[in-house]
């Protein structure tokens, strides 16, 4: 899938549930498309993962994780399940920083399904079209926005996201310089 069938597919889901204001409930989300999500306390760096058991799935999350990184990893699980990534009748789990699979062959996030996981998720926490609206007033003619870092703050706390990920999400749509 390339980014503007990631970017609409993430758009049609928030239509779909009715979302129209930053915070994404991305918890209720999950649920409403039949996951049941649940807060663990992994051991190790696992940040979450994708649970399928005989046609019911779930999602885990590490209970140990900042609220923002929690919701990263629900949308980012989500998008493994909407996606139909992976085989389905397998488990998934994400490690914080690398990913490993049940047959023991790990991957970096150079893995296309991982990459795609984190481009929806970044599209479904921080949708294009509230950032664009949002920023109305800041765009200049060159297309990019005037923030200081107290603006990024505060509109990561509107979206509950960290200020990386805002800042990684406005640099991708070419709403501000890249870092
Ligand atoms: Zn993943």
């Amino acid at each position: 899938m390339n980014r503007r069938d990631i970017e609409k597919r993430a758009a049609q889901l928030l239509q779909h549930h009715g979302v129209s204001q930053a915070p994404i409930p991305i918890k209720e989300i999950a649920e409403a498309e039949g996951l049941v999500v649940v807060e663990m306390s992994f051991n190790g760096d696992i940040s979450g993962a994708l649970i399928r058991n005989h046609g019911s799935s779930g999602i885990a999350v590490n209970a140990t994780q900042h609220t923002n990184r929690k919701r990263f990893t629900i949308a980012h699980e989500l998008a493994h399940y909407l996606l139909d990534h992976k085989d389905k009748d397998e488990d998934h789990i994400d490690w914080k920083f690398t990913v490993i699979r049940r047959d023991g062959k790990s991957s970096e996030a150079s893995d296309v399904q991982e990459i795609e996981a984190n481009t929806f998720a970044a599209c479904l926490l921080m949708p294009s079209h509230f950032l664009r609206a949002d920023l109305n007033n800041q765009i200049g003619f060159n297309g990019e926005a005037d923030l200081d870092d107290a603006h990024i703050k505060a509109m990561a706390k509107k979206y509950r996201v960290s200020e990386m990920a805002l800042r990684f999400r406005l640099a991708n749509l070419g709403l501000i310089p890249p870092a």
